[in-house]
């Protein structure tokens, strides 16, 4: 195997460095020829350093991992099928959010300030919302904490305060309450504290407006006091203080019933002569056509609102998308069950017919690739149960009867290799 080349200064390999300079066998990277420059514009007083160099430097001080759009892509796609609109319209989201936190740390120069970019997801549910959100936390290596609006109340009444969501990030964060300052929160439901929403609690305050200026307050960016375990706040407690400003917060949610406001206001406009004549299109394509006012319609209060400025939609999962879902990504529901199986020394199998039964049955329920599992489960419990007993058993296949409940799982006999 040709050897990889390193830099000399700080060991980095050529991959990860964006220009590695060679004489001979001695390498030197660019971030490191940015930092000798920074070392000789400081000995040679008044001469700058190019932003460059800062912005690295303080990437390096701060922890933030500057990851790039197209890089962040990449990741999210070894883990998420499809939804390739949502993917770059997070990816640079989040690339813009840390670029603006650097900038600020830095101090603003030139007075351009950059404003954050909290993203909304739309989309029903089971579609990787949550899981787009989980990977970018993860490949960025902040803090990430989920909550769900549904279980957040004003303060006062019975329920989440919203502030506990801090305290969750600040768990996530375990008390570094630095690093949580830069993390991520993930706010699911959010369509479900909607002003006219049906899902009103009378242990909640009756509107969800409530809860959607307590959240407000967070989201635009405030000095918060919380209580480190979470809970109601008491007066003998101490709290932990939390400023939000740089927070990225992402919110997700179905939006049941938005198809309906969107399609009212576009075809009102193809009213009259020379309108255009209404196009039959399913409620994914009418999704794509929200704009922030639609979102004010539908019951999120306008200040919300204009504190999301990405908002980006999900596409509704077909059967091809679920089958890649049951066997591509990294750690999919097949490499899951295979990894398992091996333990015990047994080889698994589902066939390509039983993947196309597995896919339609989900869609069938509604719950997008979160059923996907359950019904895998569902076919398995059994043999997971018997199997690691029965040591004549070397392979099972998952076939398509077996899907449709006409089979059990096919099972070759044999001796078993290994444990
Ligand atoms: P929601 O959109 O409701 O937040 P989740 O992200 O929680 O959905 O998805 C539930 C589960 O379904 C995930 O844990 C993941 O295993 C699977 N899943 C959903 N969408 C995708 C996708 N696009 N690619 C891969 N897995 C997915």
């Amino acid at each position: 195997m040709a050897d990889i080349k390193r830099c000399n200064f700080c060991g980095k390999p050529e991959t990860r460095v964006e220009n590695l300079f060679s004489a001979g066998d001695n390498h030197i990277c660019d971030e490191c020829v940015m930092f000798c420059y920074d070392i000789l514009a400081k000995q040679n007083k008044g001469a700058k350093a190019p932003a460059k160099v800062k912005e690295i430097k303080k990437a390096k001080e701060s922890g933030i991992k500057l990851v790039k759009p197209t890089e962040i892509k990449k990741v999210l796609d070894e883990y998420v099928i499809g939804q390739d609109e949502a993917k770059i319209a997070l990816s640079v989201a989040v690339y813009n959010h840390y670029k603006r936190i650097l900038s600020n740390e830095e101090g603003n120069e030139d007075d351009v300030e950059i404003q954050k970019s909290n993203v909304l997801l739309l989309g029903p549910t089971g579609t990787g919302k949550t899981l787009l959100a989980q990977t970018m936390a993860r490949l960025l290596n902040v803090p990430f904490a989920i909550a769900d609006a549904t279980t957040l109340t004003e303060a006062g009444y019975v329920g989440d305060d919203v502030e506990n969501v801090l305290t969750r990030l600040i768990q996530a964060a375990d008390f570094d309450v630095e690093a949580a300052e830069r993390g991520i929160i993930y706010i699911d439901e959010i369509d479900k504290i909607s002003r006219k929403s049906e899902n009103t609690s009378i242990t909640r305050d009756v509107s969800g407006e409530g809860v959607q200026q307590a959240l407000l307050k967070i989201v635009e960016g405030t000095v918060s006091n919380v209580p480190p375990q979470g809970g109601r706040k008491h007066p003998q407690q101490q709290f932990i203080q939390i400023d939000t400003k740089n927070i990225l917060f992402i919110c997700g949610g179905a939006f049941d019933g938005l198809e309906a406001v969107i399609k009212k206001r576009t075809d009102s406009s193809s009213l009259g002569f020379g309108g255009n004549i209404k196009d039959k299109k399913n409620d994914n394509d009418v999704f794509k056509k929200v704009v922030p006012h639609d979102l004010v319609k539908f019951g999120i209060v306008p200040e919300l609102v204009g504190r999301l400025p990405v908002i980006t939609v999900l596409e509704e999962l077909d059967e091809p998308a679920l089958c890649r879902i049951l066997a591509e990504p990294k750690n999919s529901l097949i490499k899951q069950y295979t990894k398992l199986f091996k333990m015990d020394g047994i080889e698994f199998n589902v066939t390509d017919d039983a993947m196309t039964a597995i896919a339609k049955k989900t869609i069938e329920q509604k719950t997008g690739a979160r059923g996907l599992r359950a019904i895998v489960e569902g076919i398995l419990t059994k043999i997971m149960f018997e199997a690691p007993a029965d040591k004549t058993i070397v392979s099972i296949t998952i076939t398509e009867d077996c899907v449709n409940g006409d089979a059990e799982p096919e099972i070759v006999r044999g001796k078993r290799k290994s444990a």
